[in-house]
């Protein structure tokens, strides 16, 4: 046995003089000094009483050494979990507790407020800093790389929990192995690549699909702490590639810096992880000359499908399975529906994550007997293969007994004059079990009248589907991802029907 992921990762550029991360002000990191840190936060790891298979979970500003950190897991084959920095020190208690793991990594300034949840869970405390600085770095002595087979767990990511508790989607070696491998060839990425990286660390996005790409290819990411637009298009010029969520192209559209001579040494942009409007889609093409190049994915599968890059990208499309993907839509028991029909998404292939950390029957619920995931997603596949996502089941509006697909009522939202964006969810409705409401953003500067939307609406869409209620917003509440969060809307609009 090897270690598959960590020499394909990490081993393959040991002893490398080339550079693995710029940094914001310009300096580099290169491999032979992230691959040493990432040798003694093992050697920490081991030090602290860790081994194969053990569970370790950081909840740490995005730094290099968070990164080495997470490397050090998997030279030791440790299990990393990597926690979003705004989670509240109740929320850390559950992920550890439920994790059972042994050790919590924290910043320094969060030690005092996470201590008492680590002791009251069992798990030993130490601090990595931003800077480096720390009481977990100090003095360990580096550990040798720890055997792993492919089906061994790498990663427990928990998922962002919007119904009820989150779940530990278990993620081996050869998911984000595999998942990467494809990635890097199907979106061409060499040694010649620069990839932008300003994403956070602990989602999938920018840990496995952003970074382990960028480590395959071996080619420097331009890693910032967080999205700053003006720091993004100062750094733009240098990189070939960036990988976005769609609240990084909205945002940079919005700055006039942004420009075709600014991104000339540009050779793609990757948008995901929330639905990119077609209308930024061709913003940014006329602005920059660049077709964003839009996939598909999530926690428990890795990346399930993508527009190509030498093929037609298709606006307002995930585009197609990935190589060694299986895509299926079907009906509610499984049944395969016909090419154009709308259903649930559902995904086998080695991407495909183990299971839900300690609860067998969620997995069950969700991964059938024969390895396909059911994703939760509602779509259709076109008869060429380009798959669209028209949302998720969970937010279907089913309305007087007739189902309403959110995205269809907010695309013919978003397409009249004076609207930049929608969000349409249902609310208790005392006649019809659930009525459509849409909250709209406009256009900055235009005025918008109820009547003249309705108006609008009823040529286009049939009366069972237009809103029955209509709200104004400056903005639409999003979580770190770009996902607009529903759950809040829903909540905000709960009794607007109540009579
Ligand atoms: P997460 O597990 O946080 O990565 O969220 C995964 C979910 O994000 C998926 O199940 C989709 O609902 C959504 N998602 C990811 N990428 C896209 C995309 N390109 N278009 C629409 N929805 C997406």
């Amino acid at each position: 046995m090897a270690n598959h992921l960590h020499d394909a990762l990490f081993g393959r550029h040991e002893g490398s003089g080339a550079p693995f991360l710029i940094l914001p002000d310009g300096s580099e990191m290169g491999h032979a000094d992230f691959a040493a840190r990432a040798a003694r936060h093992a050697g920490a790891l081991v030090a602290a009483g860790l081994g194969p298979g053990d569970r370790v979970a950081l909840q740490l500003e995005k730094s290099p050494d968070m990164l080495a950190v997470i490397a050090g897991a998997i030279r030791a084959g440790v299990v990393f979990l990597p926690l979003n920095t705004a989670y509240t020190p109740a929320e850390v208690s559950y992920f550890i507790s439920d994790a059972g793991a042994g050790l919590l990594l924290c910043d320094g300034r969060s030690e005092a407020a996470l201590a008492p949840v680590a002791a009251a869970a069992g798990a030993a405390i130490a601090t990595v800093n931003a800077d480096g600085s720390g009481s977990f770095v100090r003095a360990a002595a580096p550990a040798p790389v720890a055997e792993r087979g492919p089906d061994d767990l790498a990663a427990l990511l928990y998922t962002s929990g919007t119904t009820g508790r989150s779940k530990g989607a278990m993620m081996s070696h050869a998911n984000l192995l595999s998942n990467a491998e494809v990635l890097c060839d199907y979106w061409r990425f060499t040694a010649q690549d620069v990839l932008l990286h300003a994403l956070p660390i602990f989602h999938t996005h920018g840990l496995f699909v952003a970074t382990n790409v960028a480590l395959l290819a071996g080619c420097p990411m331009i890693f910032l702490p967080k999205f700053d637009a003006g720091e993004v298009l100062r750094h733009l010029p240098r990189a070939t590639a960036m990988m976005g969520v769609p609240t990084f192209y909205t945002r940079l559209l919005d700055d006039p810096r942004l420009t075709r001579d600014l991104v000339a040494n540009m050779r793609l942009f990757i948008s995901g992880s929330a639905p990119l409007l077609a209308e930024t889609h061709r913003q940014w093409q006329a602005r920059t000359g660049h077709r964003i190049l839009e996939r598909y994915g999530m926690t428990e599968t890795n990346m399930n499908t993508s527009n190509p890059c030498e093929g037609e990208r298709r606006a307002g499309t995930v585009g197609l399975p990935l190589p060694g993907v299986e895509l299926k839509v079907c009906n509610q028991t499984g049944r395969e529906l016909p090419r154009g029909e709308t259903g649930t998404i559902e995904v086998r292939g080695p991407n495909v994550f183990k299971g839900y950390w300690n609860m067998p029957e969620k997995t069950a619920e969700e991964l059938r007997a024969d390895g396909f995931f059911i994703t939760g997603d509602l779509g259709f596949m076109d008869s060429d293969g380009y798959v669209t996502i028209v949302g998720r089941a969970k937010d279907l509006i089913i309305t007087g007994g007739f189902n309403v697909y959110p995205k269809e009522v907010e695309l013919a939202i978003d397409a009249l004059p004076g609207v930049l964006e929608s969000a349409v969810i249902g609310a208790p409705h005392p006649d019809f079990g659930e009525g459509v409401v849409a909250v709209i953003v406009p256009d900055p500067g235009a005025s918008l009248e109820e009547p003249a939307i309705r108006a609008a609406l009823s040529v286009t869409l049939a009366r069972f589907k237009q809103p029955k209620a209509i709200a104004f917003r400056a903005a639409l509440p999003r979580n770190t991802m770009g996902k607009v969060q529903k759950t809040v809307l829903r909540e905000e609009f709960r009794d607007i029907f109540a009579s």
